[in-house]
């Protein structure tokens, strides 16, 4: 790239926002420019491009057209199923207006919500690509979410429409989503009233008449829709994505329009180095951030073939990615530390057996990297290794080793350095002063956050200032949650969260969610759950329960009966590793729960100071529990 160095780079992003911002909003296609680059007005908000109208499916869809209607966009591959489908941007404009030409149909427009719980399907990435295009906005839900949690989401988004599909599948075996979306609609209070399911032939379902369509039936409908895209402002929501913290209660992560797409396309040349014409293969799943940034808009924004990988790392053997790779010429891949740790307890030969000679880099996020990780794989594949560090409410890398500049080097142990428009100052946890170089604090950082972090918590303004903007008063300053070193040259190392957020194979968990989901089960006086360190997923949920009295005989029961409360409850991905049942949790005298000293000994570590606590036995208790079965 012609950019000369990567710290004037940065310096121009944080010194004049506006004139950087700009000159990068030339990568987007607006249909009316802005007026202002970024509305100041009314901190800690910050609405970018105002007065501009765009529209992300055009710019990630339509505007290639004219020069790359018949190269692949998404190439779909699912080892669940066997099938293998490209789709060039030409089938991709078609597809997209049907499913959009369905939406309609079905009463969706601008400002609606339209809820998607999904496996990795195409569908999925047309129905949200065909909300932008409508100006509705998407609201995807992991598919390992379970009734209770998709219900939540429903209540607070409130979508007109929810697009489904029979079932998934998991390392050959089917997952039935419909039912659990039916369990869903059931407790919601605010149902939508209509649901399309994607009917794959996996998995018998009832329909609803009168709610339930068969996107068969409206795809047959439909099949030569023509459907304009909305061009609409580019502070309009384009998503919400749901993302946990320390309440039990989900927030809303709003994205913008214009800015969202800006800061994408900008990620994609300066991060990654990916260029219009090359492969990109993110093996997330949509239902998280990294799947909405980087298997659906940054690569479409940029004009690149991305892939969508149904399937899991080992199936039908350790190198399947590899196969995917070399099969389609993949240029860069993104995933994540727990997948390679996955592969790293598989013959190593697996990693030699493909051509990968187009493969550049390998991106891995979502959870901190452990340098012997990090170190195979970079060694095995003879590829760099490139760390990123971000959250679901930026949307894109905080911290990374720009590709697209040649004069960053990587350190081991460090996602890297600032990226464009981030100014991450690390600072003390008690007044928000900044730390010295090499010292521990908060990852935080000033305001303005640049284009594509979150807009607002969906619904709940006071929520996002109190949440994120209020842990320095009087000093605008977004506070990350985590704990950081930074480098005098300007590396920051990750230190783990300040919160009671977990990471678990690069899963975001709120222990409140799931400590909210066991206490609702019939059996339980009292819980607790803390993470604990995992060689494999990172971080492990493990509870500690009060059983209510009498319930103390069946107690091996009790603890498989609680299990399947959580997975029927939460899903499978919030099911805690280990139930340990004890009759007294930890507490300080004023009733406070010890969750960082059960923490601490559950890694063999020192509890710290105890000096508050109620009852000695309680913490007594716990090494004990551990130690049993
Ligand atoms: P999520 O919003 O689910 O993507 O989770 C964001 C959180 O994951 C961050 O606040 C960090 O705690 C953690 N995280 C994400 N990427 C990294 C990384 N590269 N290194 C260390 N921690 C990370």
């Amino acid at each position: 790239m012609s950019d000369p160095s990567y710290a004037a780079f940065y310096r121009h992003s944080v010194e004049s926002p506006e004139a950087f911002w700009a000159e990068q909003a030339q990568g987007i296609a607006w249909q009316r420019p802005w007026g202002q680059v970024l509305d100041r007005s009314n901190p800690p908000f910050a609405a970018w491009f105002v007065g501009g109208l765009t529209n992300l499916c055009h710019n990630a869809v339509d505007r290639h057209l004219a020069d790359r209607a018949e190269q692949a966009a998404l190439v779909y591959v699912s080892t669940e199923t066997g099938q293998e489908r490209t789709y060039s941007y030409a089938d991709l404009h078609r597809e997209v207006q049907i499913m959009a030409a369905s939406l309609q149909s079905l009463g969706v427009s601008q400002g609606d919500r339209v809820l998607i719980y999904m496996p990795m399907i195409p569908e999925a990435v047309f129905a949200m690509l065909a909300c932008v295009r409508l100006g509705a906005v998407h609201s995807v839900v992991f598919g390992g979410f379970a009734s209770v949690s998709l219900a939540a989401r429903i209540d607070d988004a409130r979508p007109k429409v929810i697009v489904s599909a029979d079932a998934g599948s998991r390392g050959g075996k089917v997952m039935p989503y419909k039912p659990l979306l039916d369990d869903a609609l059931r407790l919601s209070q605010h149902p939508p009233a209509q649901v399309i399911v994607v009917d794959r032939g996996l998995a018998d379902w009832a329909r609803q008449p009168g709610r339930d369509e068969s996107y068969g039936d409206l795809r047959a409908r439909h099949a030569l829709a023509k459907v304009p895209c909305v061009w609409v402002e580019s502070t309009h929501p384009s998503y919400i994505l749901y993302t946990s913290g320390t309440t039990g209660k989900p927030k809303g992560v709003q994205r913008d329009t214009g800015g969202y797409a800006v800061a994408l396309h900008l990620s994609m040349r300066v991060i990654y180095g990916g260029k219009p014409g090359e492969t990109f293969f993110c093996t997330s799943d949509i239902g998280w951030v990294v799947g909405h940034s980087y298997i659906v808009y940054a690569p479409l924004l940029t004009g690149m073939t991305t892939i969508l990988f149904e399937g899991t790392p080992v199936r039908p053997d350790a190198a399947v990615f590899w196969r995917v790779a070399q099969q389609y010429r993949v240029n860069l891949l993104f995933s994540a530390p727990t997948a390679m740790r996955v592969l790293r307890r598989h013959d190593p030969a697996l990693l030699q057996r493909h051509d990968l000679s187009a493969l550049r880099a390998i991106f891995l996020a979502g959870e901190p990297l452990d340098e012997p990780t990090g170190r195979w794989v970079a060694e095995s594949l003879g590829k760099p290794v490139v760390d990123n560090y971000w959250q679901t409410e930026t949307g894109w890398p905080i911290l990374a080793t720009p590709q697209g500049f040649a004069d960053v080097a990587s350190r081991p142990g460090s996602p890297g350095v600032s990226m464009p428009g981030y100014k991450v100052c690390l600072r003390n946890e008690t007044d928000g002063a900044p730390v010295a170089a090499g010292e521990k604090g908060v990852v935080a950082m000033d305001w303005p956050l640049p284009p594509g972090c979150l807009q607002t918590i969906w619904g709940d303004d006071a929520r996002f200032v109190q949440t994120y903007w209020s842990t320095y008063p009087n000093r605008q300053v977004y506070s990350t949650f985590d704990w950081g070193r930074q480098d005098a040259d300007g590396y920051l190392y990750i230190l783990g969260r300040t919160d009671d957020v977990i990471n678990v194979a690069g899963h975001r968990l709120g222990t409140r969610e799931i400590e909210e989901s066991i206490s609702a089960h019939p059996a339980v006086a009292e819980v607790a759950v803390v993470g604990v360190q995992d060689a494999l997923k990172g971080q492990a949920a493990w509870a500690f329960v009060v059983l209510r009295p009498g319930q103390i005989d069946a107690a091996a029961a009790q603890q498989a009966s609680i299990a399947a409360h959580v997975d029927a409850q939460l899903g499978a991905v919030a099911r805690p590793q280990r139930i340990c049942l004890v009759t007294a949790l930890p507490k300080t005298r004023s009733g406070k729960m010890l969750r960082r000293a059960i923490q601490a000994i559950c890694e063999g570590r020192d509890p710290g100071d105890l000096t508050t606590l109620e009852d000695p036995l309680a913490l007594q208790q716990i090494p004990d529990a551990i130690a049993r079965p």
